[in-house]
């Protein structure tokens, strides 16, 4: 049987990392068991669902570097839920049900007040056909329910280990809404069973949920998935990180300057009992996932985190990955000049600053006090070519000549040479800056 797993948002607004992490535990599931990973668009919500969230997930994804497979539509799969509809109804698992949203929250109320659970009383299971004839005489539209099994249903959960939920405490779910538009349950069922779906992965919000499709896969004839419910990213806060979407949309970190490579690496490792590390290969990344090394405890998430992990990961960058990300830039950088600032930059466009540190016009910065050291380091600058041993070899004739040392003796040069009190090692920086240049830095007169 071929793994498959499926990434099912609803497109009525862009991923957050939360929701990226979701997509990125599927991924890495298929990937490791030669699997596939669909995209499934939950969109029969009309209303609030829209093409533009749709092609921007589609977008995120790609991105990020995980292709699906396939991409479905619920919208364009509904004949599917009507065909399963009818074969609820015929069964009498599915029926129609006629109170208001008031009377439903009367009836909560009024169940809470006697100190028992808020959950539907089946009062429409009683309705004879005579009474739904009435209502119906009078305009009332029916939304449908399903009908729960009177049994406890019990998973093993490749995170949580064994779940049991009491169908009992739980109310008939509505299946149908009363304008004949689907809720999740229904198609979300339906379409795991057609999609041929061996695992889904997904967020803890919906352990509840797994019972009831469960018991919904039973009455449809289907044997139940297996599941993995995550736990969910929280904001510093500690409270959900949908409410604060903000900066945390897959776009916007994108935008920000982040590598796809490191958010993967993060939603991999975040909340599991693996190290938060940058990976740069994904297969490799694949290869040691595990569903069992996911932690049941929520996981803060830290955008610092995501930052430090994207310094590491540039660092570790190796020329060929780093060279068509540099050339999308536009940045005209050598392999040299790469090797010498990758471990110096926190995000790949700071290589410009570099870039114009080795090739362009910068501010030398020149302490008044400094300005005859300067002019003496200048008179002993070898001739070229240069390489990497022309710092050590030069530093070493500024000291006897000047009798500076240490600190006084370098931090000047770095100073005039790149304008920065800190970068790259000089040895690397001083070939690539060429002779004429570092002259032409260290003699600027001051103003
Ligand atoms: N559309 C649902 C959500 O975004 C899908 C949940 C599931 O994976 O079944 O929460």
């Amino acid at each position: 049987m071929t793994v498959t797993v499926r990434f099912a948002p609803s497109p009525t607004g862009n991923i957050h990392i939360g929701n990226a992490r979701t997509a990125v535990l599927n991924w890495l599931f298929a990937l490791r068991h030669g699997g596939r990973f669909i995209l499934r668009l939950d969109d029969t919500d009309a209303a609030r669902s829209r093409e533009e969230y749709a092609q921007a997930i589609i977008a995120d994804l790609q991105w990020l570097g995980m292709q699906p497979a396939a991409i479905a539509r619920q919208s364009r799969r509904l004949a599917l839920y009507d065909e399963a509809a009818s074969r609820l109804r015929a069964a009498g698992v599915l029926y129609p049900c006629y109170e208001t949203e008031t009377e439903l929250a009367l009836k909560r109320k009024a169940r809470s007040m006697a100190g028992r659970p808020p959950i539907y009383d089946r009062a429409a299971l009683e309705l004879t056909a005579d009474q739904r004839a009435a209502l119906e005489a009078r305009g009332a539209r029916p939304h449908w329910r399903f009908k729960l099994p009177d049994t406890t249903i019990t998973w093993r959960d490749e995170v949580r280990g064994e779940v049991s939920i009491d169908l009992a405490t739980l109310s008939d779910p509505v299946l149908v809404r009363a304008d004949g538009s689907y809720l999740y349950t229904l198609p979300s069922v339906v379409d795991d069973m057609d999609m041929g779906i061996t695992h889904v992965i997904r967020g803890e919000d919906h352990v509840v949920n797994t019972a009831v499709q469960i018991a919904l896969t039973g009455a449809l004839g289907g044997q139940p998935l297996t599941y993995a419910h995550h736990s969910l990213l929280t904001g510093k806060d500690g409270g959900g990180l949908s409410k604060r979407l903000g900066s945390l949309g897959i776009g916007d970190l994108r935008q920000g300057g982040l590598e796809p490579e490191t958010i993967v690496s993060y939603c991999a490792t975040v909340a599991s009992s693996r190290p938060i590390a940058a990976h740069l290969d994904m297969r490799k990344l694949a290869q040691d996932f595990e569903l069992s090394a996911l932690s049941r405890a929520p996981a803060r998430f830290d955008e610092a985190e995501l930052e430090a992990l994207n310094a590491k990961l540039l660092h570790a960058m190796p020329w060929e990955m780093a060279a068509p990300r540099l050339a999308a830039l536009g940045l005209d950088v050598s392999e040299s000049l790469w090797e010498a600032v990758r471990g110096n930059i926190g995000h790949l466009p700071e290589v410009a600053d570099w870039l114009a540190v080795v090739n362009g016009e910068i501010s030398p910065v020149i302490g008044k006090e400094d300005a005859d050291f300067l002019r003496q380091a200048a008179a002993v600058l070898p001739e070229e070519p240069w390489d990497e041993s022309t710092w050590k070899i030069w530093t070493t004739a500024v000291k006897e000549r000047t009798g500076r040392k240490g600190k006084a003796l370098f931090m000047p040069l770095r100073l005039a040479l790149t304008g920065k009190p800190h970068g790259p090692e000089m040895s690397r920086l001083l070939p690539l800056i060429g002779r004429a240049r570092a002259n032409s830095r260290l003699t600027q007169q001051i103003s």
